[in-house]
């Protein structure tokens, strides 16, 4: 028999068995005779490596080593999920989306919400080609390597599939596999994991994916993002990725209300913990995607998805000692350490007190037996105190006085419910916390450089500013712990590379009071470079567009202190972004400042999220309804009727996209 042929019939055979045992639950044939076939390719490739195929079922087992995951900007953007936790906010909910659409009716699928680590994965020509994790939602990274040994993604696909195209989903670890997991860590004398969803996206990061094979990882699979994906529903999207080889799962139910809704929600609520995986809410989505398209997104969430989140779960325990942490702005945090205790499937050792009144309105003590919480939130929280089971000589908590790290007086402002410790440029924890902050992901994103390194280094008494990083060289961090030459030249390289990040993420990096990501855009679009901006007054900046007093009064404070005066200095000395590029600065005007647009319908030139982009890039606003505020509808094809008639009522001018167009 030609060899080829009887490769590809291998092949072919075995993605049938994968698909039989893995997406559908149901083996044709026993795991022996599966490995003897799996051997048996293996064998014939290695002979053969003319005809290597990138999507080989034998690629399953892994073994290629990723050093660096490369980082991929998303085509399609990766958005979080906006939450609710009642009937009231469903409703809420709802009431927008009539408001938006007009008296239509809508239509809800509702999808489990799946506890794990999102993915995207693109597939062109039925192939899958890469896979990238979330990240920031812009971009992530590329760990196709390590999905292709998850059993469930398919690799080739099956049916009628669009030409190209990115699926997304959550991978997840089902309970029984981690237990088992667990179960062979401590046997090895190794710490158990602590939950399936931190493991689950800690694999995708294993370097070796030979490693990633070995772990019972699943992906399941909810929506498909693509031009010309011909699907005009939700439940439609899941019913095709099934078709062509997805594991999607089948609880997903079409509602006609939010009745309906609202039943799916409890059903699950009570019957979660026969599920198989983590699950920590519902998903509801508006069913028809031209719906979807035109309620459009947030800043970062779709307007037509909700997460309903489950009721938490709450358990006893006995709070053992209070301890407090002192953040990277010097904020006080009271830590509850508590006797480790199960709940919602992880083990709970800590729990945030969060301020001194918190501590004194529970009337929390040392030794207390605490009611504990888990919502959606990482970090558990205590509700309640069994004061029954309190010991006769039981204290009152003393709240601290002193920061436990520098000794410096606590402060607390009015108005403000923690304490910080003022000594922000001498306190350790606030001196790492700051580079820590400016290192991070969404702020530097400086490889080869992790947290516990900047500890460490700071320690050592090199570096005590984040401006100090661009000083080290490979010779000072050589002889640290654990330092190998590799790493230390991986840590100068990543401190050099982080030169060309644009000057937004620069400015959100210095880690300025209040200034998150979103205020950083705006202020870097505002000022355009770091010059301007350090001589605005206050006046000016909150004539800025969201800019309030309180974000004002603390950039002009943070450019009025000659510390940071002079790391700025010094970082633009080493070539650090301080000015918009020139790319950016290319399209963007103010022409359109202080006018506020409301995009609805389907458009010819340019697609509905661009002409949004080129709104905001000319200082425009893009509003979400019709209101008096509103200066123009730019209207497309099939616009929602209830705009129109709400634009005319107010006297709204109604412009196309050729006249937007012409007024740029
Ligand atoms: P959050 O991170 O809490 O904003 O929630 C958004 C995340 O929920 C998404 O990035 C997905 O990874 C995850 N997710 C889990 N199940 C679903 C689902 N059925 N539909 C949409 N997103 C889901
Ligand atoms: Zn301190």
């Amino acid at each position: 028999m030609n060899i080829e042929f009887q490769i590809n019939a291998l092949r072919d055979e075995l993605r049938e068995h994968n698909y039989n045992y893995y997406v559908l639950d149901s083996p044709t044939i026993s795991d022996f005779e599966f490995d003897m076939k799996l051997k048996e390719l293996q064998k014939l490739e290695g002979e053969h490596p003319e005809f290597y195929d990138a999507n080989s079922p034998t690629l399953r087992v892994g073994g290629m080593i990723t050093k660096n995951f490369e980082t991929i900007v998303h085509e399609h953007r990766m958005y979080s999920l906006a939450n609710s936790y009642s009937k009231e906010d469903l409703e809420d909910w709802e009431k927008r989306i009539q408001r938006n659409l007009g008296d239509v009716p809508v239509e809800y699928t509702c999808e489990l919400k799946y506890d794990g680590a999102s993915i995207s994965i693109t597939y062109e020509h039925g192939e899958l080609v890469r896979a990238v994790t979330r990240g920031d939602g812009f971009q992530g990274d590329d760990v196709t390597t390590n999905i292709k040994t998850i059993k469930s993604v398919p690799l080739r696909l099956k049916g009628d599939y669009p030409e190209k195209f990115d699926i997304r989903g959550e991978i997840v670890l089902p309970f029984d596999g981690f237990a088992q997991m667990n179960e062979e860590r401590v046997a090895n004398g190794e710490e158990p994991y602590m939950n399936p969803r931190n493991t689950a996206s800690g694999s995708l990061k294993l370097q070796d994916s030979s490693l990633v094979a070995q772990r019972p990882l699943e992906c399941l699979l909810y929506s498909i993002v693509g031009k010309n994906t011909n699907i005009s529903t939700q439940f439609e999207m899941l019913e095709k990725a099934r078709a062509w080889g997805f594991k999607v799962p089948t609880v997903a139910k079409l509602c006609k209300t939010t009745d309906e809704v609202l039943e799916f929600v409890e059903h699950w609520d009570t019957n979660r913990h026969d599920l198989p995986y983590e699950t920590d809410g519902v998903v509801i989505k508006v069913n028809n995607l031209q719906h979807q398209d035109e309620l459009g997104h947030t800043a970062k969430s779709p307007r037509w998805a909700l997460a309903y989140k489950f009721k938490a779960e709450q358990v006893f325990t006995v709070l053992n000692e209070i301890t407090y942490q002192v953040g990277r702005t010097g904020a006080i945090t009271p830590v509850a350490n508590l006797e480790p205790v199960l709940l919602a499937g992880t083990t709970v050792k800590r729990a945030s007190l969060h301020n001194a009144d918190q501590i004194a309105k529970l009337d929390i003590r040392e030794k207390d037996t605490v009611f504990v919480e888990k919502g959606g939130e990482i970090i558990p929280k205590i509700i309640a105190v069994d004061r029954s089971k309190r010991s006769l000589d039981s204290e009152p908590v003393q709240y601290i006085t002193e920061c436990p790290e520098c000794h410096t007086r606590l402060e607390r402002t009015d108005g403000d419910a923690k304490h910080y410790c003022p000594n922000e440029y001498g306190c350790p924890p606030q001196i790492t916390g700051r580079i820590q902050h400016y290192i991070s992901r969404k702020a530097m994103d400086i490889e080869g450089l992790g947290g516990e390194t900047v500890e460490l280094l700071f320690k050592e008494g090199l570096i005590n500013d984040y401006a100090d990083l661009y000083d080290l060289t490979k010779e000072e961090i050589l002889p640290l712990e654990r330092m190998a030459e590799k790493s230390a030249e991986n840590l100068i390289n990543g401190v050099a590379a982080s030169t060309q990040v644009p000057f937004e993420r620069v400015l959100f990096a210095l880690g300025i009071r209040y200034v998150g990501e979103t205020v950083a855009k705006k202020l870097a679009r505002a000022y355009k470079n770091i010059e301007a901006l350090k001589i605005a007054t206050l006046e000016e900046l909150t004539a800025v567009d969201e800019i309030g007093e309180r974000i004002a009064q603390s950039v002009v404070a943070f450019f009025a202190n000659e510390k940071n005066r002079n790391a700025i200095e010094r970082l633009m000395l080493k070539g650090v972004q301080f000015e918009l590029s020139a790319d950016k600065l290319k399209n963007q005007t103010d022409v359109l400042t202080g006018n506020t647009f409301v995009v609805s319908g389907v458009f010819e030139t340019v697609s509905r999220d661009e002409l949004k982009k080129m709104i905001e890039d000319n200082g425009g606003k893009v509003g979400s309804s019709i209101s008096s505020k509103t200066g123009y509808l730019v209207a497309g094809d099939k616009m929602g009727p209830s705009k129109r008639t709400k634009a005319e009522k107010l006297g709204i001018p109604i412009i196309s996209e050729q006249d937007f167009l012409g007024m740029l």
